[in-house]
């Protein structure tokens, strides 16, 4: 078993609405970066607990989660490790490169990978299965997910159903603030939906005094989360898609949220 308190997570803010976290081993005092966007967001959340960076794992290749790269490889020469295929852009200063089913040990810690495209083609993510804890990058956010830019609908629909296959008890860390906009649209989607309802007053406010929303769970996320719920018959009934794939309807839903 290990133990819980071994770890220690920080989540702070950087650009405008992204997240950046840190986790900590306090027993090796060995830490990681999740993405990289800013290293001056980094370096002041590392400074401010006095831990070094040994690690960062990179979820994609777009520019707000790796601008930083550079400059956090120079002050702690730590390892990094992200995407080993699809990115289209280099992910700099690779030192391990990870695909479906991968796995490592990030001091004792178990790490999984799992393979999320259609954000991106190159996305993954970070499973830590002992702590019951994802870091979903771009791919699933609370109550919405990530645009579709380099893969299609049915692909960004299975990388769903991965991330839905796991516990439901696991915590959620997505890379932005962006669930009072997708508030708004889970509502318009499923306006009866009493638990999204509540939730959403939540949301509203934790924003209003400036406090985060993430991390989120994944038992809560299938109870409001249109994305995750497509095969709800009240969706169904809203897209007049009844019988449609699952896949068809998560398409249905993605194009309507981007032009919402
Ligand atoms: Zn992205």
């Amino acid at each position: 078993m290990i133990d819980m308190s071994r770890i220690e997570i920080v989540q702070f803010p950087y650009f405008s609405d992204n997240y950046g976290v840190l986790i900590h081993d306090r027993n090796t005092k060995k830490t990681v970066a999740i993405d990289a966007g800013d290293a001056l967001s980094y370096n002041k959340a590392l400074d401010e607990k006095g831990w070094n960076l040994s690690e960062i794992w990179i979820t994609h290749h777009h520019w707000d989660h790796t601008d930083g790269i550079d400059s956090l490889f120079k002050r702690w020469n730590c390892k990094v490790i992200g995407p080993a295929n699809h990115s289209t852009v280099p992910i700099r200063h690779l030192s391990e490169g990870m695909t479906e089913k991968d796995s490592f040990l990030f001091a004792e810690t178990p790490v999984k990978i799992l393979h999320t495209p259609g954000h991106t083609l190159d996305m993954i993510n970070f499973y830590l299965p002992s702590e019951n804890i994802l870091f979903s990058g771009d791919t699933l956010f609370s109550l919405g997910c990530g645009r579709v830019f380099e893969g299609n609908m049915f692909m960004m629909h299975d990388s769903l159903n991965k991330i839905s296959a796991l516990p439901n008890k696991t915590l959620i860390y997505c890379s932005h603030e962006y669930t009072k906009a997708n508030a708004k649209f889970a509502l318009s989607v499923e306006p009866e939906n009493k638990t999204l309802v509540s939730h959403c007053n939540k949301i509203e406010e934790l924003v209003t005094s400036k406090k985060p929303t993430i991390p989120t769970n994944l038992e809560l996320e299938k109870k409001i989360n249109p994305f995750l719920r497509t095969s709800s018959p009240s969706i169904r009934e809203k897209l007049n898609l009844p019988n449609a794939s699952g896949g068809e309807v998560f398409s249905a839903l993605r194009k309507a949220k981007d032009i919402f």
